[in-house]
């Protein structure tokens, strides 16, 4: 049965009090997701409510349940949580609880009358007889909605957060053919995806439902730091360029909200790296600070205030760490030295120019930092004493070489984001240094390659 946008309008502000969706994407999932004809996949940002695509159809299909693999404890607490606030009866099993606990949920889920309506699991759960058990008894008696995998991109070895744990999803997939399988990530290359849908064998036609990568208001480009001199002269212009962009510029705007300022980050392999590029700058008169993870959780959480009310522009961080800084306001993203992968890059490239205007995004790529981290990760490979440590040192490598690859191939950057991810071609026009002059880039990447200017 076909539900209308207005009724289900109304059911998302009686059960999830919110407003609207957030996106037609996010709309056009939950319709779908709940007729249950098909399997759907879901590629959409980290917080653009991903959530919301299952459990609105999970709570509609109430009284069957709807089943969720989430990778992490924390995560899955963290929704059932959220959903018990909103009344919407959410439990989970797994490893850390107690029996009785446990007992309680079971309970429930074998009863005539369940109340349960998402049942969130790790994915070590699956191949335990336990839950085959239950699963088969569900589908038996028609009681089950949906199989839900969130976080999918866990199921790929090419992704960062590959779960060995997470391959198990598939035989069970085989088992039960006709419950409607949904699986969600916000990292999805194109290999990603593929592996999501043979590992999960989701069954052709698989609804799917991704935002577009390009972002047309981020302008790439890569700059040979072999080629230019001074580089920390030419990072400085740059930033000054960036912190004054169009209307960005502090003096025609003096009674700016702090937390508006324009301001960037400056991504650096080393901790060692990040503390020398801030002293260099300051020196020049930039303001800036380092941030990483060997700074005691007081200084780091200065740095931050410091950031978000606009005290200081810029800072310098190391890549390893993540950050709970979301500024819209991010005028430039720096990476000193080449990013260890394209998503990797996509997403802290991506930190700039949340509010929709213009940003820039720029690689300072070396020969030096090239040939030392070739070494490394090479070395890497030899030293792998396991298999699985192997394979995953190879991954390293090989995302590395596409890395190179979009650093010294003249091909248009959103182009080359666009074909990793599986998108159209993107009407990039002048966004990025290769189509606003393809002529110059060219020259450049010949002296960096070849040394013809030496
Ligand atoms: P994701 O899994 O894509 O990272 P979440 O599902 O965790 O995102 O949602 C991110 C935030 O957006 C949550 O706080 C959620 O409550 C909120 N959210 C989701 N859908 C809507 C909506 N339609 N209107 C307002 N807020 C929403
Ligand atoms: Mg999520």
């Amino acid at each position: 049965t076909k539900m209308d946008r207005h009724t289900l309008l109304g059911k998302l502000k009686h059960y999830f009090h919110h407003q609207s969706f957030k996106s037609d994407l996010q709309q056009n999932a939950i319709i779908t997701i709940l007729t249950r004809k098909c399997d759907v996949f879901v590629s959409m940002p980290t917080g653009s409510g991903k959530s919301l695509c299952y459990q609105l159809p999970a709570v509609l299909h109430s009284p069957k349940v709807t089943i969720v693999f989430s990778p992490l404890i924390a995560l899955m607490k963290d929704q059932v949580d959220h959903l018990t606030r909103l009344k919407i009866r959410a439990e989970t099993i797994n490893s850390k609880m107690t029996e009785s606990e446990r007992k309680r949920v079971i309970n429930d889920l074998y009863s005539v009358q369940v109340s349960t309506s998402l049942l969130y699991v790790t994915p070590e759960q699956a191949a335990t007889d336990f839950f085959k058990g239950l699963l088969s008894y569900l589908v038996r008696k028609s009681k089950l909605a949906y199989i839900v995998v969130d976080e999918a991109h866990c199921v790929s070895q090419w992704g960062h957060d590959f779960r060995p744990d997470y391959l198990k999803l598939g035989v069970l997939r085989k088992l039960y053919l006709n419950i409607p399988w949904i699986a969600l990530t916000a990292t999805a290359s194109a290999d990603v995806v593929k592996d999501i849908m043979d590992v999960l064998c989701l069954k052709n036609p698989v609804a799917k439902f991704t935002t577009p990568c390009f972002r047309s208001n981020l302008f790439y480009d890569v700059i040979f730091d072999d080629s230019i001199g001074n580089s920390y002269q030419h990072l400085k212009d740059f930033i000054d360029q960036c912190l004054c962009d169009d209307l960005n510029c502090l003096e025609n705007t003096p009674n700016i909200n702090p937390l508006n300022q324009p301001c960037g980050i400056i991504y650096c392999r080393t901790r060692e790296l990040t503390e020398e590029i801030a002293t260099v700058l300051s020196r020049k008169g930039v303001s800036i600070a380092p941030y990483h993870a060997g700074l005691k959780d007081k200084e780091r959480l200065a740095v931050q205030e410091a950031f978000m009310s606009g005290h200081i522009q810029v800072i310098t961080a190391t890549i390893s760490f993540g950050m709970g800084i979301d500024k819209a306001t991010v005028r430039f993203v720096v990476h000193w030295g080449i990013p260890s992968s394209i998503p990797a890059y996509y997403q802290e490239s991506g930190r700039a120019g949340r509010d929709g205007k213009l940003a820039r995004c720029r690689i300072y790529h070396s020969k030096q930092a090239k040939n030392s981290l070739d070494f490394i990760l090479k070395s890497a490979i030899t030293q792998a004493k396991t298999q699985d440590k192997q394979k995953k040192a190879k991954g390293s490598y090989s995302m590395f070489l596409k890395m190179i690859q979009f650093c010294e191939s003249v091909q248009c950057r959103h182009e080359f984001f666009a074909d990793f991810f599986g998108d159209d071609k993107p009407q990039c026009i002048d966004k990025c240094d290769v189509c606003s002059n393809k002529e110059a880039v060219k020259i450049d990447l010949d002296v960096f390659m070849y040394g013809v200017n030496n």
